[in-house]
């Protein structure tokens, strides 16, 4: 596996872009891809804001903010990606989608690339399927915001070869991270067993056990963590949650992973949590 210098992040959204500002403050150059320039611009300027954030707490100087800044190249124009050693694919949870963006990537980058993907729930043995090199390809999966969290689920697809996994899990090293090897399988370790925890703290609050507070007091007071489920389904998306479950509800065709008929009216309503103002609790617009 030849070493990675240059990749290829597509996609600027909200996980894009903090894993371009990872690979650029980790010396790697980075091409950034997206089909707008205004949202190339907009992921120039998070990255900007949060390096600065770093910079604010002594974590990096004024000049590692400059010279991460400089290492990003962002285009719209995919071809342009054909100098890269790796792509890390973030672009919508929508399997034409990134399918699409996938076959180009297969087409585009050197036939020695690593393909991973991002993805919270998408086969990486069907996406490797799509291309002329399964063994290439893997799950990358970083969590949000990706400046911050520790983890990668480093998720081996049934064709990911022993180089592959060992290329990305030491490059995840080299990014500050600690990568935790997963197999494919429907939601991978972290959604498997965080959606069902947040699915249930639903019913629960359906079924009138307890408020939304309450349960969340349970989990911070008595399991020491952070934030209660109900928080972190505000802050994921309610949206995202139920979609997430019916993908474990079709993958191991097990009803135990139906959706929370409550969560299901919350996305009905416009309910979203956080990014719409409102789920299980309120929020400042
Ligand atoms: P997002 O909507 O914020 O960003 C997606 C970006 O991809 C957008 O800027 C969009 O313009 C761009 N895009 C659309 N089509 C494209 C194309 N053909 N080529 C290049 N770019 C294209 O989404 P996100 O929250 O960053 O999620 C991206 C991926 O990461 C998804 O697969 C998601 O499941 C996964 N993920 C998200 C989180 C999270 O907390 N948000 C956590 C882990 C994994």
């Amino acid at each position: 596996m030849g070493d990675i210098q240059t990749v290829a992040v597509v996609g600027a959204g909200t996980m894009g872009s903090g894993i371009a500002h990872v690979f650029a403050r980790s010396g790697f150059p980075v091409i950034l891809c997206d089909v707008e320039q205004r949202f190339l611009d907009r992921a120039l300027a998070s990255i900007h804001t949060n390096l600065g954030r770093e910079a604010a707490k002594g974590k990096l100087t004024e000049a590692d903010v400059e010279q991460s800044l400089s290492r990003i190249t962002a285009t719209v124009d995919m071809e342009s990606l054909s100098v890269a050693q790796l792509a890390v694919e973030a672009a919508p949870e929508r399997l034409e989608l990134k399918s699409e963006v996938f076959r180009a990537l297969d087409r585009i980058l050197p036939s020695a690339a690593i393909l991973a993907t991002n993805t919270s729930s998408i086969s990486i043995t069907k996406m490797a399927a799509l291309t002329k090199r399964p063994a290439q390809v893997i799950g990358m999966h970083f969590f949000n915001p990706v400046p911050v969290m520790a983890l990668v689920e480093v998720v081996r697809g049934m064709a990911t070869s022993d180089p592959t996994f060992a290329a990305v899990r030491d490059l995840s090293v080299k990014l500050g991270k600690t990568p935790v090897e997963v197999n494919d399988a429907p939601g991978f370790v972290s959604n498997r067993v965080l959606m069902p925890l947040i699915n249930e703290a639903a019913f629960a609050v359906m079924e009138g056990v307890a408020t939304p507070e309450a349960v969340d007091q349970v989990f911070k007071l008595g399991m020491a963590h952070p934030m209660g489920p109900l928080t972190l389904a505000d802050f994921i998306g309610i949206d995202v949650c139920v979609d997430i479950m019916r993908v474990l509800q079709e993958g191991f065709g097990d009803p135990k992973y139906r959706p929370c008929p409550l969560l299901v009216r919350m996305v009905d309503a416009g309910w979203l949590g956080r990014k719409s103002g409102r789920g299980f609790y309120t929020y400042e617009k």
